[in-house]
């Protein structure tokens, strides 16, 4: 099993390789962006929108957007400052169901790391790319407060992923497949800027592919969903390019899960991250999507969401 869910992400490597291949053949960037990436419509009809929409009279802000993923991010915020990981499972059915359905939104992180590449290389005009920058801006300014807590309590494509998971209970990686593999995303957010800077689109996986109508794309999703019931969410953990930038900016979050206590080394922690980020105490923040598992499952309750690791060992000696 091991070996043919190997194959499988292979799979999707080359697939990923094929698309881009293909789309180079047909369109470059600028023009892939426009009408792929909804989210960039210039129509004010389109079928599918972003955050923002840029009309041959204006921009205009969708305020139901931004306000649906600004309040699962403060909701989620609340939720794991509180310690109520047991909620988190319906934020992540609500994030599919609002940002997935109702207010169908880009979130598709593939698309977003090279729009804002593009912007920064001039390749994509700012007024193209407003939709997906403010997204990056917003999501990023909330993990380097709360840490990256978007991938494990908002993005929709990491809770289709893992609720696929929850269906099988199935993880056929072990820790040492699952650290080996997760080289795989610096390679990912480097060809997505390679990919910019020789105007290549690079199609990725998301929740709104029935709004793509790109048959690579619904290929992609499916691909992930069904690897998704033997792994857990392999796209975040090995593929995603924006996931891995938002790592670093959880390095520097005041607010992380954290070793707040004694630790005996059981790695009872360890046994229950699916994310192979934890080790007896010891937390890869790179790889840390603070679901809050390790936090459950530690005897001592010495792992907590809390700010400053100082302040809580302070305390007990100062009684
Ligand atoms: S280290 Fe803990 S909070 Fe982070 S991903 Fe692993 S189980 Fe979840
Ligand atoms: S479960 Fe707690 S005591 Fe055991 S290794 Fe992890 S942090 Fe240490």
């Amino acid at each position: 099993m091991r070996r043919l869910t190997l194959a499988i992400l292979l799979v999707l490597v080359l697939g990923l390789v094929g698309t881009t291949l293909a789309e180079y053949q047909y369109a470059p960037l600028k023009n892939v962006l426009s009408t792929h990436n909804s989210c960039v419509a210039t129509s004010p009809s389109s079928e599918c929108k972003g955050a923002v929409t840029v009309t041959d009279h204006g921009i205009s802000i969708d305020y139901a957007r931004i306000g649906a993923i600004v309040g699962l991010l403060i909701i989620g915020a609340y939720l794991l400052k509180k310690g109520m990981y047991k909620y988190r499972v319906w934020l992540l059915i609500a994030s599919v169901v609002i940002l997935g359905f109702i207010l169908p939104t880009c979130t598709c992180d593939f698309v977003l790391m090279q729009t804002v590449f593009g912007i920064l290389l001039g390749k994509v005009a700012l007024m193209a790319g407003l939709s997906l920058l403010i997204l990056f801006l917003v999501i990023s300014a909330f993990t380097l407060v709360f840490g990256r807590y978007y991938c494990g309590w908002i993005c929709p494509l990491g809770a289709v992923q893992e609720l696929a998971n929850k269906l099988t209970r199935i993880e056929v990686l072990s820790y040492k497949w699952k650290r080996r593999l997760r080289w795989i995303r610096p390679v990912m957010l480097v060809l997505a800027f390679l990919a910019v800077a020789v105007e290549v689109w690079i199609p990725g996986p998301t929740i709104n592919w029935y709004k793509y109508k790109h048959p690579l794309i619904l290929g992609l999703t499916l691909a992930l969903i069904a690897i998704s019931l033997f792994t857990y969410r392999p796209w975040c953990n090995y593929f995603c390019p924006f996931g891995y930038f938002l790592s670093f900016l959880h390095r520097i979050a005041p607010y992380r899960i954290r070793l707040v206590g004694e630790c005996k080394k059981c790695n009872l922690c360890g046994e229950a991250c699916k994310n192979a980020a934890m080790y007896n105490g010891k937390i890869d923040e790179s790889l840390c999507i603070e679901c809050g598992d390790c936090v459950n499952a530690c005897p001592l309750k010495s792992l907590r969401y809390s700010r400053n690791i100082k302040i809580e060992l302070k305390t007990p000696e100062k009684r």
